[in-house]
C-alpha cells in the first residue's frame, strides 16, 4: 500500500531528517566527514558522490515537496542547470530555450553551447507554438523559466509537456521563482526540475545552493555526469539549507501574501505607472496563473512614472534593500536595466519592455503596513527632491 503523501508544512519540517541515535537529539545531527569505510559497507560514501548522511537526507526533501521519485543537490543553481543540461545534450544536438532566461544561464548557452557543438535556439515567445516551431530533428530538450524573471511572464507547463510529449523531447524547467510552495510542475508532466535552492528554499540570502528533481533514471543519468564535474555542496551548507527548508512553506507563504497585497497598493498609486504580478486579475497570465501555480508567489516587478528618478526613489527607502539577489526573508529592490540585463542593448530592452524605471520587488515577510510605508516615504522624498532641484533651475 502506498503511503499517504504528508501536507507541505510536514514534509518541510521532517521528511528525510536524520536521527541521532547516540543522543536522541531533537533535529538531523551533521556529519562532516569527507572519509567513510570502505570495507563491509553498502554504500562507498563521498561528498563529490551526493551520497553522504545529510545530502541523501536532504535529497529526499526535496524529491518528496517536488512528487518526484528522486533529486540531488548541488554547490550553486548553476551547477544543478549546467550539469541537467550537459547531461541530456550531446554534441550534435539541439535544444529550445525560451526567450526570457536567468542571466546566468543564458551566459552558458550562448557563451558555451557553441563550444560544446551543441546547438540552441532561443523562442521568440512564450506560446506554445513559439517552441513547437523551433524543434529540429537533433532536439532533444525543451527548457523553460516560468514565472520569468523581471516581468514576472508564465510558461504553459502542460501545454508545453504536450509539445514535448509529441516530439519525444525531455522538458525542463527551472522552478526557482515559484518554489515547490507555489508550482509542482511534475504534476503537468514536466521531466525535470531545477531550482537555484539559494532563492527560496534557503531563504535567509546566506546558502548558495541547486537542486534537480526527476525520475531516478534521469536523475542517474544526471548523478554519472554530475561526480565527474564536481559540482557537490559541503555538508556543513546541506545542513543549514535542511534547517532553512524546515519553514520554506511558513515563509513563502508569507511572501506571496505581502506580494499580493503590495501588487494591489501599487496597481492603485498615483505614482506608479504599472505593476507586473500574477496574482493581479490585470495580469495577462493570470488565468494560467491561477491553474497552474498554488500561490502567485513572492516576486512582482512595477514602473515607477516617468519623472521619478529610480535611482533616487531605491536610496530613499530605509527599510527595503536595493539587493542584487532575491527570495529572502528581507524585502529587496533592484533595477533590471542595471544590473541582470545591464548588458543588453537599450533598445533589445525596451522591446522585452524592461525600462530604466522597472524595479523588481522582492517580497519579504516584514508586517506589510511597513513596507507600504517605507514605499510610500521613499516616493515622497524622491518628488520632493525632484521639486527642489526644480526650482534651483530657475
Ligand atoms: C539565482 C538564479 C539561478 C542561479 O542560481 P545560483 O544559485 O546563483 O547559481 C538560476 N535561475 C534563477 C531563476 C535564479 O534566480
Amino acid at each position: 500500500m502506498q503511503e499517504k503523501r504528508k501536507g507541505l508544512n510536514t514534509i518541510c519540517t521532517h521528511t528525510g531528517e536524520l536521527k541521532d541515535e547516540t543522543f536522541k537529539g531533537a533535529v538531523s545531527p551533521l556529519y562532516m566527514s569527507t572519509s567513510y569505510a570502505f570495507e563491509d559497507v553498502e554504500v562507498k560514501r563521498y561528498p563529490r558522490y551526493f551520497n553522504t548522511p545529510n545530502q541523501q537526507a536532504l535529497c529526499e526533501k526535496i524529491a518528496a515537496l517536488e512528487k518526484a521519485e528522486a533529486a540531488l543537490i548541488f554547490g550553486s543553481g548553476m551547477a544543478a542547470i549546467s550539469t541537467s543540461l550537459l547531461a541530456f545534450l550531446r554534441s550534435g544536438d539541439h535544444v529550445v530555450m525560451q526567450n526570457m532566461l536567468y542571466g546566468g544561464t543564458y551566459n552558458l548557452v550562448i557563451r558555451h553551447f557553441e563550444d560544446f557543438g551543441i546547438e540552441y535556439t532561443l523562442t521568440d515567445g512564450l506560446a506554445p507554438g513559439d517552441f513547437e516551431k523551433e524543434i529540429k530533428e537533433n532536439t532533444r530538450v525543451i527548457y523553460v523559466e516560468t514565472p520569468s524573471n523581471p516581468l514576472l511572464t508564465l510558461t504553459d507547463l502542460e501545454a508545453i509537456t504536450a509539445v514535448a510529449k509529441k516530439h519525444g523531447l525531455i522538458s525542463m524547467i527551472d522552478n526557482t521563482f515559484a518554489s515547490p510552495v507555489n508550482q509542482t510542475p511534475i504534476d503537468f508532466g514536466i521531466d525535470i526540475v531545477i531550482h537555484s535552492a539559494t532563492k527560496y528554499m534557503g531563504g535567509h540570502s546566506d546558502i548558495c545552493a541547486g537542486a534537480v528533481a526527476s525520475t531516478s533514471e534521469n536523475m542517474d543519468r544526471i548523478f554519472k555526469l554530475g561526480i565527474a564535474l564536481g559540482g557537490s555542496l559541503s555538508d556543513y551548507t546541506v545542513w543549514l539549507l535542511e534547517r532553512s527548508m524546515k519553514t520554506m512553506g511558513l515563509r513563502v507563504k508569507a511572501q506571496n501574501d505581502n506580494a499580493q497585497k503590495l501588487a494591489e497598493y501599487l496597481d492603485n498609486h498615483e505614482d506608479i505607472e504599472q505593476v507586473y504580478y500574477p496574482g493581479l486579475a490585470s495580469h495577462p497570465d493570470h488565468k494560467l496563473a491561477t491553474r497552474q501555480m498554488k500561490g502567485f508567489g513572492g516576486m512582482m516587478s512595477f514602473e515607477l512614472n516617468k519623472g521619478i528618478d529610480p535611482s533616487v526613489f531605491m536610496n530613499a527607502l530605509q527599510l527595503i534593500k536595493p539587493s542584487m539577489s532575491l527570495a529572502g526573508i528581507e524585502s529587496t529592490v533592484l533595477s533590471p536595466a542595471k544590473t541582470s540585463h545591464a548588458l543588453m542593448p537599450p533598445e533589445e530592452r525596451a522591446k522585452q519592455g524592461i525600462s530604466d524605471r522597472l524595479i523588481r520587488f522582492s517580497l519579504g515577510i516584514e508586517e506589510t503596513e511597513d513596507l507600504i510605508s517605507d514605499i510610500d516615504q521613499a516616493l515622497e522624498r524622491t518628488k520632493n527632491m525632484a521639486a527642489l532641484v526644480d526650482s534651483e533651475k530657475y
